[in-house]
């Protein structure tokens, strides 16, 4: 969940060069006037459609991934020189991979395009997002890396229900986005954040009573207690990256007083 640079060789010059290949030139056209489109739609899978490429056709431009995939170019857009502080799409801390953003069974002739293809975890390739590319209904989708320059700031949450007793909670896009794209922010938390993101937030839940108390002392103000999460979401930020889980969760715990008050009396309920 952040805007990201192109990839240095994004561009005509990987289809033109493919194209000089014997049996490729009769693709040429088509496939540039494709990747035309894909820029001047920025990527959005309610104005891109599938360039109709069919058979043996789509059959070799959906498998140039394969052979192109693990090494060079490729291999740099997953695998930077400078990492990533958390993945570029969810937030999260795990392994480097790259994804689609808009699917190579359904679009192959985008299956090399470097717009199309941004930094990921293993946890956003993972089979619970599937073959979704796009929401239920314009205009929703996920956010495009490369395109969505809106995507810096800050742009989630997670919203907690208020019986901490049976720990409930989701995560929400932030009240303070354009509607249009609070919407999309919705979609592409609600879709990406799965059981990994649950687990993760289970546990930090749990683990931050403890936490607190050696900072704040074993009866503290809800005041004393707002500082230090305050404290922790700078420092999440500064590491991780704004829209990181971590970053994401303090911001919810902050947003909402009543979660705070519950933080407080578990921090006075552990025992001495
Ligand atoms: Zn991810």
């Amino acid at each position: 969940m952040r805007f990201l640079p192109f990839p240095p060789d994004a561009g005509d010059e990987i289809i033109r060069t493919q194209c000089l290949k014997p049996d490729w030139s009769g693709r040429e056209a088509q496939w540039l006037t494709a990747a035309a489109k894909y820029r001047r739609f920025r990527g959005n899978p309610w104005r891109v459609r599938p360039a109709g490429f069919v058979d043996a056709d789509a059959d070799a431009l959906f498998a140039l991934y394969d052979s192109r995939g693990r090494s060079g170019p490729i291999a740099r857009i997953r695998r930077p020189a400078v990492p990533f502080k958390s993945c570029p799409m969810c937030g999260s801390l795990g392994g480097r991979s790259l994804d689609h953003a808009l699917p190579r069974q359904r679009f192959p002739e985008f299956s090399i395009l470097r717009e199309n293809l941004v930094p990921a975890c293993e946890i956003c390739n993972s089979s619970e997002k599937g073959d979704t590319y796009r929401g239920p209904s314009r205009p929703t989708r996920f956010i495009h890396p490369y395109y969505d320059r809106w995507a810096s700031r800050a742009l989630w949450r997670i919203a907690f229900e208020h019986d901490l007793d049976v720990l409930r909670f989701e995560p929400v896009a932030l009240p303070d986005l354009l509607p249009r794209r609070r919407r999309i922010v919705d979609f592409h938390v609600k879709t990406l954040l799965g059981k990994d993101w649950r687990d993760s937030v289970r546990r930090e839940w749990s683990s931050l009573p403890g936490k607190l108390r050696r900072r704040v002392g074993s009866a503290p103000t809800s005041a004393a207690v707002r500082v230090e999460l305050g404290v922790r979401l700078q420092d999440a930020t500064d590491t991780y990256g704004v829209n990181s889980w971590d970053a994401g969760f303090l911001r919810g715990l902050l947003a909402d007083p009543v979660i705070v008050e519950g933080l407080v009396d578990r921090v006075r309920a552990l025992p001495a």
